[in-house]
Order: structure tokens, then sequence, then C-alpha cells
């Protein structure tokens, strides 16, 4: 009993000095965490060795300070956010706010996060940015084969356009102006929607990125501009870090916002839609050059009615020489069976002789993504942006199809003009060349019906990683039911009936393969959409040489089928088909299955292979000689293998 009574005295003392033990070890924990936050607090106004460069914290998980405003619209989750439920605020690093519109001393604590910069002063001139030319032979850090790597290259393979060159143009150039007179004279409403500016970048270059933040505060009004939203998508240059927070600090209206989490042109602009306050969006790269007037007529369309979908005429900036070309009215834009969007310039777009047409907005099949603005609850309403989508490419095809199958419509506005730096290549493509294509197929899966044959005809690698993985497609089809979004075939024949719907008819469709020659016809590379020579190439396999005979008797080519094979004289060429059947003479073709040839209806003679071979020696190249290239020409008929053609469709997509 007593030895009992004495091992429970002892167990008791044991028990006190255990917590007075814990009670210490809590103070010492408190009293760090006081010294840490002051330091925090008040260093960056402290002289002395400098702050610690907000880079630093990024990559150490248990550093990380989630920066959340709990007066943030986006922690509202609301029903028109629904398409962002996949989206973790915890992607969050920084927010870095420092900039509320009018105050010129942002408190150091705003809501439950803390400010991690200096309290800026808005009347102190911004610091001298990082000298931005000579960027020449720098070392990037990329992910090649599994493996970080630093890369020895110059700035046009860093970035994918002429940096050198751009920065030695000031931030604050000013762009002719290529507006049409009769654009002057036109009046916006007082009372105008307000408009978010989000601009998303992944290591853009100094120069550009600071230069569009600076031309939107220089042309757009304030009284229509709520803020200009910067979303930094996980970044690695290192003038992008702490440097840019500060000089953005100094930028009133414009707020910069940190993902931790790479997320894309979709995801990443879904994130700068959730965080934004203006009732419209203006989605805008980080490289583009705004034109005086050109928000205002934008939010005009919208504001009449909230489910068009509006952009500028987007201008060019030369990726080498950064000037600035004016891009023709009237333009609109489509895509091609290879889901690759591009600008097109017709005057055949307009009506005839109206006076006022170089003033009206066209409707357009498609946007582009350098520039586009959206009603936010529409934006929101519509499904945002398609959260599967990878990194980069098509997203703007993507939400073309879905704005107009679901209720909305799209148009170029003539008399706002933005210009944007069409990238030489894209610095994403060469880390996953398959990017594009995943994108491509979550596109033709979900919004193509059986059209996608077409596509997957036509981008055999894009058939291949489909037959090998399914994307999940499935809350974007419910999305498509619950809106009660039409088919493709009613955006084929509604919007976008200027695009040719090929046939493909088995036996008449596909590689058009010469016997003789053991090559497929082609069409070399950059002669562009007008036509051109055609030869013999080595058969591709990729879906780039497809072609269509059609019940018209025409040779389709191309990613639009806009191209038919046509002759002049001898030579057999690539020209524009008409846009109206009944098809000409001269464009009407005859393939005889037995013995394969392929005779030109105007002129009864046969298309033949030429090898390079049989001309003159000094005109060949090279490789042509192994490789088995030739021209294509019409010759009286024979049986000679030179003159005999199969067509080979490449692949059975799925379900064909
Ligand atoms: N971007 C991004 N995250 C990415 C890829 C691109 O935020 O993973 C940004 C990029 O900086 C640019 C915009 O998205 O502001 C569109 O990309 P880009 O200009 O390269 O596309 P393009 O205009 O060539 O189609
Ligand atoms: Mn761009």
């Amino acid at each position: 009993m007593r030895l009992w009574g004495r091992a429970t005295a002892v167990r008791r003392r044991m028990l006190f000095l255990w917590l007075l033990l814990l009670g210490f070890a809590l103070v010492i924990v408190t009293l760090s965490d006081f010294f840490n936050n002051r330091d925090r607090l008040h260093s960056p106004q402290k002289p002395g060795p400098p702050r610690r460069p907000l880079q630093q914290r990024i990559p150490s998980p248990p550093d990380l300070e989630i920066l959340l405003d709990s007066r943030d619209p986006a922690l509202e989750l609301s029903v028109d956010l629904a398409p962002l439920k996949s989206l973790q605020e915890d992607q969050l690093l920084l927010f870095v706010p420092l900039t509320q519109q009018g105050t010129k001393n942002p408190p150091q604590r705003k809501g439950n996060y803390k400010v991690l910069l200096p309290g800026a002063n808005k009347d102190t001139p911004a610091p001298a940015p990082p000298p931005t030319h000579g960027e020449m032979g720098k070392a990037v850090r990329l992910h090649l084969e599994g493996k970080e790597r630093d890369v020895e290259v110059s700035a046009v393979e860093k970035y994918g356009y002429n940096e050198v060159v751009s920065g030695r143009i000031s931030l604050r150039r000013r762009l002719p102006d290529a507006r049409h007179p009769g654009c002057l004279g036109e009046q916006y409403s007082e009372s105008l929607p307000s408009a978010s500016v989000v601009i998303c970048f992944h290591d853009e270059s100094w120069s550009t990125l600071l230069r569009t933040v600076h031309s939107v505060l220089d042309t757009a009004p304030k009284r229509h501009l709520q803020e200009v939203l910067l979303l930094d998508d996980l970044s690695q240059h290192g003038h992008l870090k702490s440097v840019l927070s500060e000089y953005v600090s100094h930028l009133d209206g414009v707020r910069l916002i940190r993902s931790t989490k790479r997320l894309g042109v979709g995801g990443c602009r879904a994130l700068g839609a959730a965080r934004a306050a203006g009732e419209v969006l203006v989605f805008m790269d980080s490289h583009c050059e705004c034109q005086k007037g050109w928000l205002e007529p934008l939010l005009e369309r919208v504001a009449q009615d909230r489910t068009r979908v509006v952009s500028p005429i987007m201008d060019l900036i030369d990726w080498q020489t950064f000037q600035y070309n004016a891009t023709q009215w009237p333009v609109r834009g489509v895509f091609d069976w290879t889901l690759d969007f591009y600008w097109e310039s017709d005057p055949q777009l307009l009506p005839d002789k109206d006076p006022d047409s170089a003033i009206q907005p066209v409707r357009s099949p498609a946007l582009g993504g350098g520039v586009v603005a959206i009603d936010r609850h529409f934006f929101q309403s519509v499904g945002a942006y398609d959260p599967g989508m990878l990194l980069w490419g098509a997203e703007q095809i993507e939400l073309s199809i879905r704005v107009w199958s679901c209720g909305g419509s799209m148009e170029v506005v003539p008399c706002s003009r933005v210009a944007h730096l069409a990238h030489h290549y894209q610095p994403y493509l060469l880390l996953d060349q398959e990017l594009l294509q995943r994108n491509k197929i979550r596109i033709a899966d979900t919004w193509m019906d059986a059209y996608r044959k077409i596509f997957y005809r036509r981008d055999t690698l894009a058939h291949f990683i489909s037959q090998s993985e399914s994307p999940n497609i499935t809350e974007r089809l419910q999305l498509k039911r619950s809106l009660g979004c039409r088919n493709f075939h009613w955006y084929l024949t509604t919007v976008y009936p200027q695009l040719y719907i090929p046939q493909d008819r088995p036996g008449l469709s596909g590689e058009l393969y010469n016997v003789g020659t053991s090559s497929c016809a082609n069409y070399p590379r950059g002669q562009g959409a007008q036509g051109g020579a055609v030869n013999v190439a080595p058969c591709s396999g990729t879906g780039s040489q497809h072609c269509d005979l059609n019940s018209e008797l025409e040779v389709r080519w191309g990613p639009t089928g806009a191209l038919c094979l046509d002759a002049k004289g001898e030579r057999v060429v690539l020209s524009q088909c008409p846009a109206h059947h009944p098809t000409t003479s001269r464009l009407q073709w005859k393939y005889i299955k037995l013995s394969g040839q392929l005779v030109h209806q105007q002129s009864q003679l046969c298309l033949e292979a030429v090898k390079e071979g049989r001309l003159p020696l000094s005109t060949q190249r090279e490789d042509n000689t192994r490789t088995n290239t030739g021209r294509l020409l019409l010759r009286p008929c024979t049986h000679h293998p030179r003159q005999q053609w199969h067509f080979e469709q490449l692949v059975a997509p799925k379900g064909a």
C-alpha cells in the first residue's frame, strides 16, 4: 500500500516536470514567432542586408504563406463559379494586392492575409527595371528527357521572339493610329460596364510584359478600368520575381497574383476570372500593345448583349523587328480541320457597298486568344475554360465552339485595335510535342460528334494518342447537356458554313500514293492558303498529305479543303476552289480504279510524277536524290507506274 502511494507521488512529480517543460517550449515558440513576424513586417523598411528575395520562399513547402483575403469575391464561391471547383485555393501562394485603387498607403495587413512586400508608396517613383537587353546567351533551366538541365540559349530561342530588339524599345511607345476615320466620330455610353483586364504570363520577357501593362494603363479610360490583374503562372525567370512585385507595387490599379501550380493558359485565366471584380473580363496575352480607344467599343458591344464575346482587330507585332503591322479589315477568326486557328482577311465578308461596313462588327466563327472580352457572369455560366486542357494550345477554339453552340455569339469589332506579338515558335512545344494534340482530342471528342473523324484523318498523331488513352470528358459532356448546347452539325451549317466538309470516301481519299516513285503527292510548306506548286515527296503518314476526291470530281487539299488540284499548262498546282458548285472542268479529275490513272477532265491528260533526277543536275538538291522528291505534270496517258496512284487512308478513326 505504501509502495503504491510512493509510486503515485513519483508519477505526479514526473507529470509536473513534463508540464513545466511543455510550457517552457510553448513560450519559446511563441516568442520566436513574434520576433519572426516582426522582422518580416519591418525588415523591408530597414536599411542593411538585402531583403530575402521572394523567389526563395516559393520552393520549400513548410515556408509557404498561403495568402487569402477573406473578403475576396472568389472565396464566396457561388453557383456561377461551378466550373472552378477543381481549382483549389491552396494553389495560390502569393497574393500581392498592394494596389487598392485610390489607396495611397495600403495597409500592411488586410483581412486574414499578410502582405509580403513593403508598404508601397505610389508617390515614389518606380524602381529602375532590370536591364533587358543583352539577354543573349543566358542559361535557362529546362525539363528535358525527365531531367532538369541548364541550357545556353539565345534570346530568340528562350522566348520565341527577339527580346534583344524589344528591350531597346520604350515600355511606353505609341502605336500609329490605324483605325478607320469613321471610328473617330463614334460615341460610347458613359455608363459602360467596368472591365478587369486579366493578363496571364509564364516566363514572359520583362520588356514585352511591362509594355503590355503600360499600354493598358495608358489607353484604357480610368472610369471603365476596374483593374489590371497580372497572373504569374509559375514563372521561373528571375526578373519576374521580387523585382516585378516591387515594380507592380508602384502602379495604380494593377494587382499581381502568383500561382503555386502551373495552370496553363485556360486554368490561369479561369483563376483570374475568379479573382476579377470587373463586370467584363478582358483576357489579354502578356505581349500586347493597345491602340487608343480600344476598350470602349468592346465594352459597348458586350453591354448591348451579355452573351456576345468580342475581340478587337488583332494587329501584328513582328517577332524579329517588333515593327507594328496593321491587319487588313474585314477579318474574322476561323479554324481548319486540324483544329488550328487563324485570322482570315476576306473582302467578301462585308455586305456590298454598305458605307458603315468599315466600322460595323463582323460575326466570327472563332476568336483568337490574344484579346477577348466576355461578360464575367456569362463566362462562368458557359463553363469558363475546360480545366482538362493542358498548358497551352487550342483553348480559344474550344471556347469559340462552346460559346456559339451554347447560346452566345462572337464578333470582331473594327474600331478596337490591339497588336499582338506573334511568336516565331512556341517554347512550350519544345517540352512536350503532344500537348497540342491532347487538347485537340478533348475538343474533337467533346464537341465535334461524328465530324471528329475528319480531324483524326488529318492529324494521325492525335488519332494514335486517342487510341491508347481516352480523355476524361465526362464533366464537359455533362456541361454540354445541362446547357442544352447545339451539335456540331448546327455549328457548321449556321455559324461556319464556309468551311468545306470533306466527304472522305474510302478508296477516294487519303494520301495519294504514286506506285512508280513510292512517294506521295505533297504540298510543300510555306506556300500558304492561296495555293502553289504541288510535288511528290516521301509519304508523311501524319495526315498532312491527306486529300479527298469528292463527288464533284474535285481533289480537295489542305486542312480546310479549300485548295483544289488544278493544272497550269502541263504543271499541276493547287489553287483556290470555287466557293459554289458546279465547279469548272479544269478542277475535275476522274479516278480509274483499275489502272490507277487520274485523268484531268479538261485536257484528258494523266497525272504523272516526274523524279527530280530527270532535271539538270544544277537544280537538284542533294537530299532529293535520296528522298523520292519530284514534280507533278500532266502527260499523255500510259500505263507507266509513274501514272499509277492509290488513295491510302491512314487511320480508321474511332467509331468509323
Ligand atoms: N501562358 C500561361 N501559362 C502557360 C502558357 C502560356 O499563363 O502555361 C500565357 C502566356 O504567357 C501568354 C498567354 O498565356 O500571355 C497565351 O500564350 P501564348 O502567347 O504563348 O500563346 P499564343 O498567343 O502563341 O497562342
Ligand atoms: Mn500570344
